[in-house]
């Protein structure tokens, strides 16, 4: 499957409906094909769907369909998935640290499985969800990665082996550790690089007579934007190898991949809704901007785009519809000369779009539609 079939969806949809745009179109068929793949490659693997790359209910009922578990970090997460039955054996918690409303939620709808990287976040489960099972955030390199998230969060090895042995005198299950190699992840030795980490704290805490057995190993595989990027089946069998040398056999592997499961399934189709020559530079405006969708060109995500224009090429600088100045999407981008009203479709835009969004200056959210 080819994103060409998931562009002839939209093409279909702006053709056939008469919705305005702008509207994130979802191709059911490419998040199936994506969470058949994704896990296939690394044995035992266990795949929870990190909910805040796209939380749509419509999305979440068919990730639901399709059997893999969900990763949250907030009580609203929580909620949606406890709406559509999702029953809590199949949900974790990997952010470090939570609310004390979603630990009380969480304690109370009974989900088992905590990420934790202070003291203080151990005792508050120990209050709200005693005798939980908790793995430690390690910091890892984020090298290469398109969106690091490495400073936030994440404890260094002793530390680590420490907070375990914290947990289990709390009476807390101290069962492994997690890391996450930063969003869009380019470079493959990123997981290297952390499992090889996590190898030696699975050691030290042996040492210290704990017998971990989770191993989770976050998200962070990449999309194709505009460049290629390592295949998910490359990553995950060089991770399969590896876990295999440095690991016992019995051990229980996670993954947590939020942008590879939805990102290259959606696509925004927008319209042109003015353009300008300022300063020699050609200025192309559109009903989809910074503020309500894309959010993350102004941390360096470049997107693809489809015209359906037929005038002259030109490179224009690409801008949302609201009156800031922050709401520039791109720029240098070479497309043809639009009409008012021409459509425009951007590609790779299912994960951390409209989640992101918001209706600054009155612009709504683009729809969802899930075909
Ligand atoms: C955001 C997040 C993920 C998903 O990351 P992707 O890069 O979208 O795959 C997984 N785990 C945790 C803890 C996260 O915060």
């Amino acid at each position: 499957m080819t994103v060409r079939s998931t562009i002839k969806k939209g093409v279909d949809y702006l053709e056939t409906s008469s919705t305005e745009t702008p509207f994130l179109l979802l191709d059911s068929a490419k998040i199936r094909q994506k969470a058949r793949l994704i896990g296939r490659n690394i044995s035992k693997a266990e795949v929870f769907y990190a909910v805040k790359a796209n939380s749509h209910p419509e999305v979440l009922a068919l990730i639901n369909q399709l059997g893999l578990g969900f990763e949250v970090a907030s009580e609203g997460e929580l909620r949606l998935l406890l709406k559509l039955g999702v029953s809590p054996g199949r949900i974790i918690s990997s952010n470090p640290i939570k609310t004390c409303l979603f630990l009380q939620e969480a304690g109370e709808a009974g989900i088992g499985y905590f990420a934790f990287d202070t003291r203080d976040e151990a005792d508050r489960l120990t209050s709200f969800c005693p005798g939980s099972n908790v793995y430690v955030r390690l910091s890892v390199p984020n090298e290469g990665s398109q969106w690091p998230l490495s400073k936030k969060f994440g404890v260094e090895l002793e530390e680590a082996r420490d907070l375990l042995l914290y947990a289990g005198e709390a009476g807390l299950s101290p069962a492994g550790l997690t890391f996450h190699v930063g969003s869009q992840c380019a470079n493959p030795y990123n997981w290297d690089a952390a499992l090889d980490k996590a190898a030696r704290l699975w050691e030290m805490a042996a040492k210290a007579g704990l017998k971990l057995n989770l191993l989770n190993i976050g998200g962070g595989y990449p999309i194709h934007y505009t460049k290629d990027v390592v295949e998910i089946e490359t990553i995950e069998r060089r991770i399969d190898r590896r876990v295999k040398n440095i690991f016992p056999p019995e051990i229980r592997i996670l993954l947590e991949p939020g942008r590879a499961v939805i990102g290259d399934a959606g696509l925004f189709v927008t319209s042109v809704i003015g353009k300008a020559n300022r300063i020699g530079e050609n200025w192309m405006y559109l009903d989809v901007g910074v503020f309500n969708g894309l959010m993350e060109s102004v941390g360096g995500i470049r997107y693809s785009y489809l015209s359906e224009s037929a005038g002259p090429l030109r490179k224009w600088t690409l801008a949302g519809p609201s009156c800031d100045s922050f709401d520039v999407i791109d720029h240098e981008i070479e497309l043809p000369e639009p009409e008012i009203g021409d459509h425009l479709i951007i590609l790779g835009c299912g994960a951390y779009t409209t989640c992101y969004a918001s209706e600054f200056n009155g612009f709504s959210i683009p729809r969802t539609v899930l075909v």
